[in-house]
């Protein structure tokens, strides 16, 4: 069953990454743990079977790890929000303001639509921009999102309670302080 000490133990913790006074939370030793990987993949599967849930909608990069357990498992469709410039067709893309700078992401126009109900998945929510970017394209595709969800929780940078304020409920099984 799932337990929050022994993922704590395999999440490592990168201090001054990518830039000083940053802590980086490095989810890829989970994946080297396949007790720790089927721990995450089933709390999260135990959440969403039976749920309403139509599509899941996965976030450049480390969203598409757990995000493709997820989609298999609870057999459902798996779409990408992906950075801007890698997907192919028709695409549509938000932009969204960073520290420094802005960043965009990116879904092809025929991935969700009217009726679908999608789930967002990342890996860590920080200060939320991305996830709301990949809401604010959802919606404009004609989707409801129900709910964003992410392994790590940053609640210091306030990203989840934004979230919440736009009328999306968020779901992580782990939180840094
Ligand atoms: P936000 O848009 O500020 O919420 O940042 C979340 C995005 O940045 C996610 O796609 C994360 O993968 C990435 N990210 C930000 N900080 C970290 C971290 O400490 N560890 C892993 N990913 C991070």
């Amino acid at each position: 069953s799932y337990d929050e000490f022994y993922v704590k133990s395999v999440i490592r913790s990168l201090p001054d990454w990518p830039e000083p006074g940053v802590i980086f939370r490095d989810v890829t030793p989970i994946f080297k743990d396949p007790r720790a990987t089927r721990m995450v993949a089933d709390a999260f599967i135990q959440r969403y079977i039976n749920s309403e849930i139509s599509h899941i909608a996965c976030i450049d990069a480390r969203g598409f790890l757990f995000g493709s357990i997820l989609a298999h498992q609870l057999n459902l469709p798996l779409v990408l929000v992906r950075k801007k410039g890698k997907l192919p067709g028709d695409t549509i893309h938000q932009e969204y303001q960073l520290e420094y700078g802005s960043a965009a992401v990116e879904m092809q126009t025929d991935s969700v639509g009217q009726g679908d109900k999608v789930l967002i998945f990342d890996d860590l929510i920080a200060t939320g921009g991305t996830i709301l970017a990949a809401c604010t394209l959802i919606k404009k595709l004609g989707a409801e999102v129900i709910e964003a969800a992410a392994l790590i929780d940053l609640p210091d940078l306030q990203g989840s309670a934004r979230i919440q304020e736009a009328g999306v409920p968020v779901y992580t099984l782990i939180a840094y302080e």
